[in-house]
């Protein structure tokens, strides 16, 4: 990998790079194209990281199909795929990892301990690995966004972190590779998700700027999905991650929740207020 980027860098190339988990839907190929926007070479890589998951999460059921993953990437113009083992990136022995404070604390971070420990620590391996000028990240996971353009800063990476809006599914729900694990009913009340953050921007729209009323819109919205409990419903500072009161500036509205039956995980977000 580093010897591929090394000759596109001598060639004057810039190299844009959408790190991915694989089960590759229009969300990822959305990334790949805003890489072929802002670089002459686009490479992407598929890795399901162990460091990311907790004991009792789905590392294991994580949906692997590598091989229609390859087609869908070349098919949509990724000119190189770094796809490495957990072996190759984690060595016995190994034992570095990248620990980001304070923002790695709310929202996942505090129902995923070690969550972003682990994907700040592979982020920044596959950056060594891949040598990007440029690496886009989604918004549909916000947190993270916040916390690798929080990394790139402090651990003065000469690169740049983009980040690209999420995509939907024509009823509004985000798109996700674990879509796949929801029942039929969870599929269907997933749309309350997007759902209450609409109706929380339409009333900021409307002048309601105390978080706490747009909070409680999103709440009712998503409890009434028998199949949807929550985890958070948070309104923070896009900077800090701290809770506020008032939208005074970019405020992230985060929710999680887990579904009922088939225990699947489920986030979204929306800035108001500004963007991330
Ligand atoms: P994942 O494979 O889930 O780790 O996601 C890889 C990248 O794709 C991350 O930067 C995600 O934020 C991004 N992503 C996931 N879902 C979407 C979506 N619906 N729209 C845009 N980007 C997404």
């Amino acid at each position: 990998m580093q010897d591929f980027s090394r000759i596109q860098r001598t060639m004057g190339n810039r190299i844009g790079f959408v790190p991915t988990m694989g089960a590759l839907h229009k969300g990822h190929l959305s990334l790949l194209k805003y890489a072929q926007q802002v670089s002459d070479v686009s490479v992407m890589s598929i890795f399901v990281n162990p460091t990311q998951f907790g004991p009792a999460e789905d590392f294991s059921k994580y949906p692997r199909p590598f091989d229609a993953d390859c087609e869908r990437a070349k098919s949509n113009g990724c000119q190189a795929l770094f796809a490495p083992t957990p072996a190759t990136m984690y060595p016995k022995d190994y034992v570095t990892y990248v620990n980001v404070r304070t923002i790695t604390e709310p929202l996942c971070g505090a129902i995923r301990p070690g969550h972003f420990e682990g994907v700040t620590t592979i982020v920044l391996k596959l950056f060594n690995c891949v040598m990007p000028h440029i690496a886009i990240f989604g918004q549909k996971d916000a947190q993270q966004c916040i916390v690798i353009k929080r990394m790139v800063l402090d651990l003065n990476m000469d690169m740049h972190i983009a980040i690209a809006p999420t995509l939907r599914e024509s009823d509004g729900v985000a798109m996700s590779s674990r879509n796949s694990y929801l029942t039929p009913l969870e599929r269907s009340q997933a749309i309350s998700l997007s759902k209450g953050l609409g109706m929380a921007q339409d009333l900021f729209c409307k002048g309601v700027v105390q978080t706490g009323e747009l909070l409680t819109v999103i709440t009712q919205q998503i409890n009434q999905a028998t199949e949807l409990h929550i985890e958070y419903v948070e309104a923070v500072s896009t900077l800090s991650l701290e809770k506020t009161d008032i939208i005074a500036g970019p405020t992230l509205f985060a929710c999680a929740v887990r579904t009922k039956t088939s225990g699947t995980r489920l986030i979204d977000n929306c800035i108001i207020g500004g963007s991330l």
